[in-house]
């Protein structure tokens, strides 16, 4: 017997080795084998074969090591490694790294392997109400189908995460595995602890920053069964489950899903696709569905389940406008006197505030008083951004920073620079000026990086030790704080001009969101939103609350554009570090682009962002309204594409950023 294996290298070819005499070797085992200088690389065996196929002499076959720790993945596992693969373009070794990623996290002692038993066991009942009610007993009639897409869809605050646990605790009675899937890591800690209350043990918290012993004891115990819930990013979704009965994918329609470095793909519709391979039903929940699963529910491809109002009966929060064309704000100032006043009721109240702006540090852009030269970064084409608690100017897209120097480095003037505009740094400064005894927190991924940190600060909210909150869309989703009622968004605006096709969606659900944070308890929470645009239909579906009258311009205004769900898209970036090369490069091998009357090919024109990380990039844009086609035609001309050295071609099959 001959085994075929696919080794983790970026390849989609299979290798096929021979096996020593004693080592008993199935499809789907995990296996050490000799590949090129490595004496010992992870694979996973595909397929057996006999001699009588192979093309070359036996004798230059190589042996097989050893099976690693008799793991064998479920053929569901090695279809869904195929299926992604396809899917997204890159090859099947690439995409089993993401199964195995990591050989000391698979080879290892399982005698130290911890040993979690999940037992099932409710700690306390909740008392649904009725609207809640019904909806878990549809959900609990659907889990009957094998595979079934059910859409939880309700207000924030209206009880979708108690809906779903209750759904859990049926699958948890099959003695089945759950995984969540949550868009961002700060957001695991609060459900760790809403789960672990109303079960009785932890959940198992899985994402890239967790430390490799615990990533160790998930995977072995996910591989075993026994443990019973992870809850976790997307990264999450390749663990190697031994029984798995139910993926709830919360906030799905967030665009964190989608991976944007590595293997471009996007977690819920992967998790879509794992479902529906297992057969087990998938649970997409959010307050705002995405225009694909708004589509697909209009179609009656997914199954609508919906909750209507907040739990707690108050009403939804005010949407308050703030006109600023009509308001002139001071120079240096970017907070409405009406918000002011609002943030101190509240002060007085003894309630929270939340400030948003999705911008980090200080000042966005630094320009010269003098010459007029705007600070740019040396490797990217984008502004530098001053942050002044560093005192120091960065790049928020490849990281550069240096020191904050008050010299022009163009015309060599001291003390020209004047910081233009506001970030989240500089609106806590206008804040302490307004309430120096407040307590004022600012918040953004600069000091939320670690679970450890973000626990805290959530803590911190909590127990109101933190009044005023300034902070980057770190803090809009799924968090629920109870003494929170007031929200401030200051720029509502940036997002409407954006040029992404999803810019739009973007800025509704995530104002939407962060006005959801708002008035969770008993009382009736207020929203202000600044705006130069009051008459824009996106911020006047937002005031009205008519989410379906914006969804359905934006489906008229995607079909009218030839865009998704319509058409299907594949961007491809080119980046390299020589500008005609890499041109010559983009045309020359688009030129080789199988004949197809049903795909249209555009580019390679410069990237938006044109200069990263110190390399250019171009794109190339390829579309249809058939996906299969699409693929298809991509995937064989990818295969015959020989990258040049130092160039870097990078698939993203229905991108998000055009950036
Ligand atoms: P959503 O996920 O829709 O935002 P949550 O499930 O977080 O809503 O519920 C909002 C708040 O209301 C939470 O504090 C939750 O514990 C509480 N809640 C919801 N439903 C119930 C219920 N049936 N009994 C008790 N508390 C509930
Ligand atoms: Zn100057
Ligand atoms: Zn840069």
């Amino acid at each position: 017997m001959l085994y075929e294996v696919l080794v983790s290298i970026p390849l989609d070819k299979k290798y096929t080795y021979k096996s020593p005499k004693n080592l008993n070797i199935g499809v789907g085992d995990v296996v050490s084998v000799p590949f090129g200088k490595r004496q010992e690389q992870i694979g996973v065996v595909t397929s057996i074969t006999q001699e009588s196929d192979l093309k070359y002499p036996i004798k230059n076959l190589k042996k097989i090591n050893n099976k690693i720790n008799n793991i064998r993945l479920q053929p569901d596992l090695i279809k869904f490694i195929s299926w992604v693969s396809k899917y997204t373009l890159y090859s099947e070794g690439m995409i089993m790294k993401m199964v195995l990623p990591n050989f000391n996290i698979i080879n290892c002692d399982l005698k130290k392997i911890e040993n979690i038993k999940n037992s099932y066991q409710k700690k306390y009942e909740i008392k649904l109400n009725n609207e809640q009610k019904n909806a878990f007993l549809k959900i609990k009639k659907l889990f009957k189908k094998k595979y079934v897409n059910i859409v939880l869809e309700g207000v924030t605050g209206s009880g979708k995460t108690e809906v779903y646990f209750e759904a859990i605790d049926e699958i948890l009675k099959e003695n089945k595995q759950v995984l969540i899937l949550l868009p961002e890591i700060s957001l695991t800690t609060s459900i760790k602890d809403r789960f672990t209350k109303r079960f009785g043990f932890e959940p198992n918290i899985w994402h890239s920053k967790i430390s490799l012993s615990k990533k160790r004891n998930i995977w072995h115990n996910s591989y075993l069964g026994k443990n019973k819930i992870v809850v976790g990013a997307r990264s999450s979704l390749f663990l190697p489950f031994k029984d798995l009965g139910l993926i709830i994918v919360d906030e799905e329609h967030d665009l964190s899903y989608k991976q944007e470095d590595g293997v471009r793909y996007n977690g819920r519709d992967m998790a879509i696709v794992r479902s529906k391979i297992h057969e087990i039903p998938i649970i997409l929940s959010t307050a705002t569905p995405s225009i694909e699963t708004y589509f697909n529910i209009k179609n009656k491809r997914y199954e609508k389940v919906y909750l209507s109002k907040q739990y707690s009966g108050s009403d939804l929060s005010r949407i308050n406008l703030i006109n600023l064309s009509k308001e002139k704000l001071e120079k240096n100032n970017w907070i409405s006197k009406e918000i002011i006043i609002a943030i101190k009721k509240c002060l007085n109240n003894k309630k929270q505030s939340l400030i948003f702006l999705n911008r980090r540090g200080y000042a966005p852009l630094t320009i010269c008083n003098s010459c007029g030269h705007r600070i740019e970064c040396d490797f990217c084409s984008t502004w530098l951004v001053m942050h002044s608690k560093k005192n120091i100017l960065s790049c928020h897209h490849c990281g550069f920073s240096e020191k904050f120097v008050d010299k022009c480095k163009n015309c060599k003037s001291e003390n020209t620079l004047r910081l233009i505009g506001p970030g989240i740094e500089r609106i806590a400064e206008e804040v302490k000026r307004n309430f120096p005894e407040a307590k004022i927190e600012i918040l953004s991924s600069e000091n939320m990086n670690t679970s450890n940190k973000i626990e805290k600060v959530i803590k911190n909210i909590k127990s109101k030790k933190i009044d005023i909150m300034v902070a980057t869309q770190i803090l809009a989703k799924g968090h629920d704080f109870p003494s929170l009622s007031l929200v401030a968004v200051l720029d509502s605006d940036s997002g409407l001009k954006g040029g992404d096709l999803r810019a739009s969606e973007h800025t509704y659900n995530l104002l939407q969101q962060v006005g959801g944070r708002a008035g969770r308890s008993d009382e009736v929470g207020d929203v202000y939103i600044q705006t130069y645009f009051e008459e824009n239909p996106l911020i006047q579906s937002l005031k009205n609350r008519d989410r379906e009258k914006f969804l359905e311009n934006m489906i008229i205004e995607r079909k009218k554009f030839n865009l998704p769900p319509f058409f299907h898209l594949i961007s491809i970036i080119l980046s390299g570090p020589v500008k005609g090369e890499l041109l010559q490069f983009g045309k020359k091998i688009l030129l080789n682009y199988p004949e197809n009357n049903s795909i249209k090919l555009l580019g390679p024109v410069e990237a938006p962002i044109f200069l990263l990380r110190g390399r250019y990039r171009y794109r190339i844009l390829l579309s249809s309204s058939n996906r299969r086609e699409l693929n298809l035609c991509t995937q064989k001309w990818l295969k015959n594409i020989r990258v040049l050295s130092k160039i870097r071609l990078t698939p993203d099959v229905d991108p998000y950023s055009f950036m």
